[in-house]
């Protein structure tokens, strides 16, 4: 390996630590917004029919947070598209723990079902 690409993959090794050290912090911030989320709604376990508008709304507040500053933003919109992110990522993830719960037989009689 040349001086050059060795400087390189020590580059990349560095950049992808930080990037981890960030996944960790997000990751965490996304397990709170799990049981942020368990806590207003308890146990999910929709159909993929039932999860996909829920998902949608995350995804459209996304959207809306995306439009801060511009003309088609409303004062009604969502505004912090870190925060609408993290909703996003949690609802995902509840997504497939229901399809993987259902998988197993498990909670059929929870919300949703
Ligand atoms: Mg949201």
């Amino acid at each position: 390996m040349s001086e050059e690409q060795v400087a390189y993959s020590s580059k990349a090794i560095k950049e992808v630590a930080v990037d981890i050290a960030i996944a960790d912090h997000v990751i965490a911030d996304v397990k709170d917004e799990l049981v942020r989320q368990r806590s207003l709604y308890g146990v999910q376990r929709h159909s993929n029919h039932g999860w996909l508008p829920i998902l949608g709304e995350e995804f459209g507040e996304v959207c809306q947070a995306l439009q801060v500053g511009s003309e088609a933003y409303k004062n009604s919109d969502a505004d912090d598209i870190e925060k609408e992110l993290i909703q996003t990522a949690a609802v995902a993830i509840s997504w497939v723990a229901s399809i993987r719960s259902k998988r197993r037989g498990g909670n059929s009689d929870a919300k949703g079902n």
